[in-house]
């Protein structure tokens, strides 16, 4: 394994809303000279002996995605990062190594290194006319951070990024790595084990915990991802009254009677945006259907603002500085008017429509999920504490996702509805949060909070969230780590949260 030690004293998430002291950032990739799958073992041993050098100087470390997260999961003071986006090999999946009981389409099995970015399995995907089955709105993040948080769209029958993960390889050790599956849903051969020169471990309890684990169950080193036939996405955006029938289609998902672009078509994605200073003018619905995939369509392209259909209020929202609060509106509005600018019938495969790898300056986002019921009492006191706590330079945008089986997926109820309230990097949006969580829990509205943005949490908070699944969580840490890798895989905000018990 190559390792470069950058000799960083310091490091800075890719939003700049942070700057964490390390003692060192290497930058890792597999020997160029190795074959794809000599390149990826020797990389195994690499890692295992860097966990054991983490043992010897008791450093503590954290696999790096993209570095695209909020919270500080990725880092760890004074520790080492690793930047794992060279490590970025596949290998394809034959008949031979999956069990013969394997139910699934073998054609559709990849098998990725840790640094893949989503937009680089999209693109390898698609030359073999398959896609991922869902992302983010944005491509940019690894595959493993993007399963290691829950990162999600609103592919709401499909489900987030983790849902497609049927195996994980995971070096726990400096002596030992796994290969972890669910044992209820077996998928790989004893010769695939063989080529990984890894050990079998099938089980249900073990597999949930470590799909979204922050970099805290070991270095995951590649995942085996079910992907589907490649589709195209036909796509609109529309300004629709924020009426009741809107209200009663956000708080069922029942579009047996809707009115949308396609009638009453279930849509592959629906989402919906409120500017709170132009309500009048109607919600920003973005309702994208499932087509068969042909070659002779015409691509989406971006807006005059530079944003393409399936892009979220992140990728734009940093435009907006703090502003005092009598201009919030004013500003809101000019650049939601042009960022989100209604579109008719836009194609474009998964990988074209959610592109955008370009961040755009600073800002707060923060995502918690409700359950579908709370959705309209939620938005009810979004727009009360807009006017005690405001006014939040920003917008309140809904997303959905059926439940996920990860324990501590935080799209966790049986439909979650996932609000988004992405905005300015200020203190008013740091205190608007606050108000918005603390009433949440006043009014005993139940929520969780995504793991890659910003949320106060600590483990009262996610027992009262997860409740056995947030112990069973820690009991598979404990099962998967002996004493001395959990020392190297604890950081300070695991600590805080309380999931770093040890048993
Ligand atoms: C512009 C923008 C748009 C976004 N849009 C969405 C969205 O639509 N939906 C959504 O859900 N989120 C979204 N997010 C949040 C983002 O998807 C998540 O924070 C995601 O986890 C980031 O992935 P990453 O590769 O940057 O991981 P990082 O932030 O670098 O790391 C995330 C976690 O993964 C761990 N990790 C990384 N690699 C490994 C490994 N090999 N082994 C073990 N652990 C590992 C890290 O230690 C860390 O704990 C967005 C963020 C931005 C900046």
């Amino acid at each position: 394994m190559k390792k470069i030690k950058t000799g960083s004293k310091k490091w800075t998430n890719r939003h700049e809303t942070f700057t964490e002291k390390i003692k060192d950032l290497y930058v890792l990739g597999n020997e160029p000279d190795l074959d794809a799958l000599d390149g990826y073992n020797d990389s195994t041993k690499g890692f295992q002996q860097l966990i054991a050098e983490a043992i010897q100087t008791k450093t503590p470390f954290r696999p790096l995605g993209a570095g695209w997260s909020w919270p500080k999961i990725a880092t760890v003071s004074n520790g080492v990062m690793m930047d794992t986006k060279p490590l970025n090999t596949t290998l394809t999946i034959s008949q031979q190594s999956v069990l013969p009981t394997y139910a699934g389409d073998i054609r559709k099995l990849l098998f990725a290194q840790c640094g893949n970015g989503v937009w680089e399995l999209s693109l390898e995907l698609r030359q073999k006319k398959l896609s991922l089955k869902t992302s983010g709105a944005s491509n940019g993040q690894t595959i493993v951070g993007a399963m290691s948080t829950g990162a999600h769209g609103s592919t709401f029958d499909v489900g987030a990024v983790q849902d497609y993960v049927l195996g994980m390889h995971i070096i726990v050790s400096p002596t030992r790595h796994i290969w972890l599956e669910r044992k209820s849903a077996p998928v790989v051969s004893s010769a695939f084990i063989k080529k990984l020169g890894t050990e079998l471990l099938g089980d249900d309890d073990l597999f949930n915990a470590a799909l979204v684990s922050f970099g805290s169950f070991g270095i995951i080193h590649g995942v085996l991802i079910e992907a589907e036939n490649i589709f195209l996405i036909e796509a609109y955006r529309r300004r629709m009254p924020y009426d009741n029938t809107l209200k009663a289609l956000m708080q069922t998902l029942d579009f047996s009677t809707a009115n949308l672009p396609c009638g009453n078509e279930r849509p592959f994605h629906f989402s919906i945006a409120l500017n709170p200073y132009d309500m009048k003018n109607g919600a920003y619905v973005s309702t994208f259907y499932k087509r068969p995939y042909r070659d002779d369509y015409v691509r989406a392209v971006p807006n005059d603002a530079g944003i393409g259909p399936g892009d979220d209020a992140p990728c734009f929202i940093g435009k907006i500085t703090d502003v005092v609060p009598a201009l919030v509106p004013v500003v809101v509005n000019k650049l939601i008017g042009t960022a989100m600018a209604p579109f008719e019938k836009q194609y474009g495969t998964l990988g074209e429509i959610f592109n955008n790898t370009d961040l755009h300056g600073k800002l707060l986002s923060s995502a918690i999920g409700i359950p579908l019921n709370q959705v309209n009492r939620v938005t009810d006191l979004l727009f009360e504490i807009n006017k005690t706590d405001g006014p939040f330079a920003g917008v309140f945008a809904y997303r959905f996702i059926k439940k996920s089986k990860a324990l501590l997926a935080f799209t966790h109820f049986d439909f979650t509805c996932i609000l988004e309230l992405d905005g300015a990097f200020s203190a008013t949006t740091q205190k608007f949060y606050t108000a918005v969580w603390k009433r949440l829990d006043n009014e005993k509205i139940p929520y969780t909070f995504h793991w890659g943005k910003v949320n106060e949490m600590n483990f009262k908070k996610i027992k009262n969230m997860y409740g056995s699944d947030a112990d069973t969580w820690i009991a598979a840490r404990n099962k998967l780590l002996d004493a001395d890798s959990m020392k190297v895989f604890t950081n300070p905000i695991l600590t805080k949260w309380g999931l770093d018990k040890v048993l």
